[in-house]
């Protein structure tokens, strides 16, 4: 295990400065300071993983999670207490004047992905390295991450960002690991000693230069890789001087177009769209990544044909199938091997996570456009369709509406989730119900054809970055009360259950939920200027702007409650502060509109003095990991309230129940082994279930018209979205009202609404009775070790991976 004296750190860290910006520390700014910190402990990872390679052999199995995005956040403290040196680094820089909180909130987040799924893989990466697995995460060096939030009266604005403009301590360039990818071209065929052929020729190369950040396990001496690509030119064909001008234009032009590939991490959650860039960045990381571990592979004598018992390659949802035509064109082309060997290796190897069941989210490229930009892949993808095919067909001959529905290719577009299940071991699911989903329905020509490559991974999120990190108090409480064996083996947080009636840890935790809601309105305070009541209720709604995860409807309850405190200020509740962050993506024009009227009513509440002792709403702007991790901590209560069946898992949910946050859900995703946890009295739950929403959906019978006509609070504020109350514009919030009665409702907004205020108002009940309260809260907390990604990751290990000889504790 890594260990360093004070004193040791305090001489390396001032010499680190003077190396690094050329003069003595006590001349230097903030940035400095923080570059400095970050470069050492670089340095200290690398020394240990230097030292690991010395003694380690590698005959170890290989994990690859392929990602299109990593939520990574911020690395600083996450890398100090993984290293288990955050305490004497804290006190070491104390002694030379610098405050090492404020040192860790300098630096920037690295925010390359859109929300849950590329936060999961962050999650993995932690959860990987500190179960002893040696995982690598593969993507892209996006030059912009997921843009910034501004919201400017009212409205959301987006702007770059320019994450890389200050330097990344974390990463190191490795040009001499570079792959070449090719795009385009055409591909000739020729009988080279008996053998056909596939030349590759006319394309267009790019060259694909990896960026490493080395990821710590906690306190063990693991280090694996995170390995981001970046797109340049093929340098020596961009030689500036030796171009005439009409060459010049076209290397210009081709620089630009080369560079543009890992420019912009795309704003889509859950919807997708069908840009020929996208294409371009999900062929360029996935050819590099693959290219790169075979290269490696076989530098170490691996024998080609038992690859799947040295490596496995996990693609995290759809958007790196082509990782199974290109491992087969490595296989093919390049290793000469046959159509059934190669076909036998990579279905041994490649693995699939599903993440969405959600028809507009699933990826699908149209052929044509597929086919010009790779054409090799595209041949490979049509030989796997028609032997797929050519087997459904022998048993399910004439049965043409099921062959087509299972098919890859169909209508004029492959189907990538379709290749996915096709070309891969394993298909997961995120949670028992989205899994079962999936089986039942979605996916249920699959699961009847191949029934044993389907299972269920429910999510998890590391309790290292959300709760030790994020939360220090209630960390250091736990390990009073119970010890710190949770730390490595997070399910013993259950050791906290039988202090559940304990009034004294009651107190404690209590005390603590209010110095992290102190901190959090005081954040609010300096960054919008506005004052809450850390009294009040800290009712919490952060996750993406997005129809199915229903901010509408709490804020339809919010303007209820509103309208109810006007006509009766005596009104007796319990004072509530809603608190709301997230972003809309850009063409999204519903979720933009929400944001508007969150700000509208949070405007219109927190300036009437009618109910100013009693509620007010707060939209926080540019959430990301950073910011969850102050919101979190501070909740009372976290609002889980998507469309049963629509959330695949969720893992916020998971967060604010570690922090002792009491969950109002609908029986969706993970809420459901939340509550199975928890048990029934110790969650509120609310709305339609599973059956009732599967039914409507195929049977019809719903109108959100006649509940808008026959519920008066709902007919009151449905109008009010369209006569002015909210808004000058009276026609601003039109699309929402469309939403919810013209086109009826899509997500049961209405349908659940008064179930809805019914849970709030037991919510209200409960509240009052902070001994029952604060018992709730410590059982949640002492059951979300469950929720641990490391329990996530140990069964990816062993039921998917399995990867033999981790030092993982049987469970
Ligand atoms: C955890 C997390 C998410 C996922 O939130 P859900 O509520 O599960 O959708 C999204 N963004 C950030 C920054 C997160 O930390």
């Amino acid at each position: 295990m890594f260990y360093i004296d004070k004193n040791t750190f305090k001489e390396d860290y001032l010499e680190k400065y003077i190396e690094l910006h050329g003069e003595e520390f006590k001349f230097g700014n903030m940035r400095q300071k923080y570059e400095a910190l970050g470069s050492l402990v670089r340095d200290y990872i690398t020394k240990i993983k230097i030292e690991n390679n010395k003694t380690n052999n590698h005959d170890n199995k290989q994990v690859y999670y392929f990602s299109m995005e990593f939520l990574l956040g911020r690395l600083l403290g996450s890398n100090l207490l993984n290293l288990g040196i955050r305490d004497i680094c804290k006190e070491g820089l104390n002694e030379l004047g610098i405050d090492l909180d404020e040192l860790e909130s300098f630096e920037q987040d690295q925010g390359l992905g859109n929300g849950g799924l590329g936060r999961l893989a962050a999650c993995f990466l932690d959860s990987m390295a500190s179960l002893n697995i040696p995982g690598h995460g593969c993507g892209i060096r996006y030059k912009y991450g997921f843009f910034e939030q501004k919201i400017i009266n009212g409205s959301q604005v987006e702007a770059p960002e320019n994450w890389l403009k200050c330097e990344n301590v974390w990463e190191i360039r490795k040009p001499s690991n570079s792959q070449i990818v090719r795009f385009g071209g055409e591909v000739r065929m020729e009988k080279i000693n008996g053998r056909l052929s596939f030349i590759h020729i006319n394309y267009d190369p790019v060259l694909a230069v990896p960026y490493d950040t080395l990821i710590i396990g906690h306190e063990n001496s693991a280090v694996n890789n995170l390995r981001l690509w970046s797109a340049e030119p093929v340098s020596n064909e961009f030689d500036f001087s030796s171009f005439s001008r009409g060459e010049y234009l076209k290397a210009i032009e081709y620089k630009n177009s080369v560079e543009a590939i890992s420019n912009v991490l795309y704003p889509d959650n859950t919807f997708y769209e069908g840009q020929m860039l996208r294409l371009k960045q999900q062929y360029f990381f996935v050819s590099a990544g693959i290219q790169s571990i075979i290269s490696n592979f076989k530098k170490h004598g691996g024998d080609i044909f038992n690859l799947n018992e040295s490596i496995a390659i996990h693609i995290n949802d759809t958007h790196p199938t082509l990782a199974i035509p290109e491992l087969m064109r490595i296989l093919l082309d390049e290793e000469l091997l046959s159509w059934e060997d190669a076909w036998r290796i990579t279905t041994s190897t490649i693995s699939y996570t599903n993440h969405t069941i959600m028809a507009e989210a699933l990826e699908k490229w149209p052929i044509e456009m597929f086919k010009k930009l790779l054409p090799r892949i595209y041949m490979i993808v049509n030989e796997i369709n028609e032997r797929f095919c050519k087997d459904l067909w022998d048993k399910y001959t004439y049965q043409w509406d099921k062959i087509s529905r299972m098919a890859i290719m169909a209508d004029g577009y492959i189907r990538m989730a379709n290749l996915a299940i096709v070309g891969s071991y394993s298909v997961n699911g995120v949670a028992k119900l989205h899994t079962e989903i999936l089986k039942k329905q979605v996916m249920s020509d699959f699961y009847y054809f191949y029934p044993n490559k389907f299972n269920n991974k429910t999510n998890g999120i590391t309790h290292r970055r959300w709760l030790i990190k994020c939360n220090p108090q209630l960390s250091n409480l736990l390990k009073e009360t119970i010890g710190d064996g949770w730390v490595k083996h997070p399910t013993d947080m259950e050791y906290l259950y039988k202090f559940k009636d304990d009034e004294n840890i009651k107190d404690r935790l209590a005390l603590i939920k209010k110095n992290n809601k102190i901190a959090l309105s005081e954040f609010i305070k300096n960054n919008q200027g506005i004052n809450i009541d850390t009294n009040s209720i800290f009712d919490v709604q952060v996750k993406r702007i997005h129809a199915y995860k229903r901010q509408v409807l709490n804020v339809l309850r919010i303007m209820n409650l509103y309208n109810q405190l006007i006509e009766n200020p005596n009104l007796d509740i319990e004072p509530r502060t809603f608190i709301f962050a997230g972003k809309a993506a850009p063409g999204y024009y519903l979720a933009k509109k929400i944001i508007e009227l969150i700000n509208a009513i949070a405007t219109k509440i927190n300036n009437d003095r009618r109910v100013k002792d009693k509620i007010k709403v707060v939209f926080m702007e540019n959430y990301r990991t950073s910011l969850a991790e102050i919101i979190i901590p501070a909740a009372d209560i976290s609002e889980q309230i998507s469309t049963t069946t629509k959330e695949a898992s969720g893992t916020s949910n998971m967060k604010f129940m570690m922090n002792g946050a009491i969950t109002v859900a609908t029986l969706d995703g993970a809420n459901i082994e939340i509550k199975d946890q928890v048990s029934e009295e110790n969650i509120i739950i609310f709305g339609l279930t599973e059956k009732e929403v599967l039914d409507y959906y195929s049977k019809g019978g719903y109108s959100s018209y006649d509940i808008y006509n026959n519920d008066i609070r709902i007919n009151r504020i449905l109008n009010d979205l369209v006569n002015g109350a909210y808004c000058n514009d009276k026609e601003n919030f039109r699309a929402i009202y469309n939403h919810l009665l013209t086109y009826n409702d899509e997500f049961f907004d209405l349908r659940d609404f008064d179930s809805f205020v019914k849970a709030q108002d037991r919510v209200d009940k409960l509240y009052r009775d902070k001994s029952k309260w604060y018992s709730m809260s410590i059982i949640n907390i002492a059951k979300s070790g469950i929720f641990s990604s490391d329990r996530t990751i140990y069964e990816y290990a062993k039921g998917i991976w399995d990867v033999p000889n981790s030092s993982c504790k049987d469970k």
